[in-house]
C-alpha cells in the first residue's frame, strides 16, 4: 500500500529532534515535538511561584530546545512563519497526539535502554501502518526494537539524518530486522522529495557507515593532537577551511555535535568494534580523559555555550 504522511511527531527535542521537527516544518507538514517534562525547577520558576506541575513548566524542556534550534546558526528556520507549524508538548501529557501521527521520529539521548523503553511507548499508541524511525548515530536497529511485535518491526527503520539537518544531504536510511520493503521506498522518496535529502542506504552494522568512518578518523585526529603537542585551533586551521570544512573542522564538529552526544557514539563504537584493529590503536587515547573533563565541567559544545570553544 501508500504511504501517505502528513502529520509527523518527533520525540526529543535536542540538538537533532528540534532541527528535524523545523526542517520538516519548513517542507510544509504539521509537526508535534516532544521532550520529557523537568524534574526540578529552575530559580526563575522558583521566584515565580511556579510548580513542576505547572504547564509552562511542563513543556520547559522542549520549548528551550526549539528556541536553540531558531537562533542556531545556520538558522533552523527560514521559510517565515513555519515554527507554527509545530505543536510542542511533554512526554507524559501529550503522549497520545502519536495517536495522529503518520511517521513517528524518535530523536531522543543515544542510551540503547532510553530508546527502548521509548520505542514500546510508541507501539502502545501508534496507529497502524504509522511509520516509526529512530534518528540513533550507530546503535543496532535490531536491539532498539528487540521485544517488538512483527506489525510494529515492518514499520521501523533507521533514518539517520546529520547536523545541522537543515543543511547537510545526506540521510543514512537503515533498514530495521524486518522492515517492509514499501517502507523503505516511501521513505526514501519522501526524504528525498519532500526534504530535498540524498538518501544513502546502510546495513545494520555498527554506526552504519558516516559515523563508523568518521568516528576512527576524528578518533586518531583526537588521539595525535594532544600525544604531539598540537593545539586545537591548529587541528581547526588544517581540517577546516583548507579542505573545504569551513563550519565543520575536528574540533568545530565536536562542539556542533555535542561533547556528550559524540562520548556516547565513541564508547558504543569502541565496545562494537573492539576487535577492529584500527580502534585497538585509539583505544587508550588521552581525548578520552580530556573529554571526559569536560563533559564533567557541562561543557558540553554549542549547546552549552562552551565546548572546546567558547560560545560560536
Ligand atoms: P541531545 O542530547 O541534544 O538531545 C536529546 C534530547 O532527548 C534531550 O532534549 C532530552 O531531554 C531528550 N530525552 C531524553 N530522554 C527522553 C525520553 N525518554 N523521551 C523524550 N525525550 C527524551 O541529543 P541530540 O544530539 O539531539 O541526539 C539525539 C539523537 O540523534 C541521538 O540518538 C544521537 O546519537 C543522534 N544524532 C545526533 C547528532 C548530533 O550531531 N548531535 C547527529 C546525528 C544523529
Amino acid at each position: 500500500m501508500g504511504y501517505t504522511i502528513r502529520r509527523v511527531a518527533v520525540i526529543g527535542a535536542g540538538t537533532m529532534g528540534a532541527a528535524i521537527a523545523a526542517h520538516l516544518a519548513n517542507a510544509g507538514f504539521a509537526v508535534d515535538l516532544l521532550d520529557i517534562p523537568p524534574k526540578s525547577l529552575t530559580p526563575e520558576e522558583e521566584a515565580k511561584g511556579l510548580t513542576l506541575d505547572h504547564p509552562e513548566v511542563r513543556n520547559r524542556i522542549v520549548r528551550a530546545g526549539l528556541e536553540r534550534a531558531k537562533k542556531a546558526k545556520p538558522a533552523a528556520f527560514f521559510v517565515e512563519d513555519r515554527a507554527r507549524l509545530i505543536r510542542i508538548g511533554n512526554t507524559e501529557d501529550h503522549w497520545d497526539r502519536l495517536r495522529e501521527a503518520d511517521w513517528i521520529i524518535e530523536a531522543v539521548v543515544e542510551d540503547l535502554a532510553v530508546k527502548r523503553e521509548v520505542v514500546a511507548r510508541i507501539e502502545a499508541v501508534r496507529k497502524p501502518e504509522a511509520i516509526v524511525t529512530t534518528n540513533t548515530s550507530g546503535l543496532p536497529l535490531r536491539e532498539i526494537g528487540a521485544g517488538r511485535s512483527p506489525e510494529f518491526l515492518a514499520h521501523f527503520a533507521g533514518t539517520h539524518f546529520f547536523n545541522p539537518p537543515r543543511y547537510l544531504k545526506l540521510v543514512e536510511l537503515i533498514p530495521g530486522p524486518a522492515t517492509k520493503p514499501e517502507v523503505l521506498d516511501a521513505l526514501e522518496r519522501l526524504l528525498e522529495l519532500r526534504l530535498g535529502k540524498r538518501v544513502v542506504r546502510a546495513k545494520d552494522t555498527p554506526n552504519f557507515i558516516a559515523n563508523r568512518i568518521g568516528f576512527l578518523s576524528g578518533a586518531f585526529v583526537g588521539k595525535y593532537t594532544i600525544e604531539q603537542g598540537y593545539t586545537v585551533e591548529e587541528v581547526d586551521a588544517l581540517m577546516g577551511p583548507l579542505i573545504g570544512r569551513p563550519k565543520t573542522a575536528h574540533f568545530r564538529l565536536l562542539d556542533l555535535v555535542g561533547l556528550d552526544v559524540a562520548a556516547y557514539v565513541g564508547q558504543h563504537s569502541m565496545a562494537a568494534l573492539r576487535h577492529d584493529p584500527f580502534v585497538a590503536l585509539v583505544q587508550d587515547s588521552p581525548m578520552n580523559q580530556v573529554m571526559a573533563a569536560m563533559i564533567e565541567r557541562g561543557w558540553l559544545g554549542n549547546k552549552a555555550g562552551q565546548g572546546f570553544y567558547k560560545k560560536v
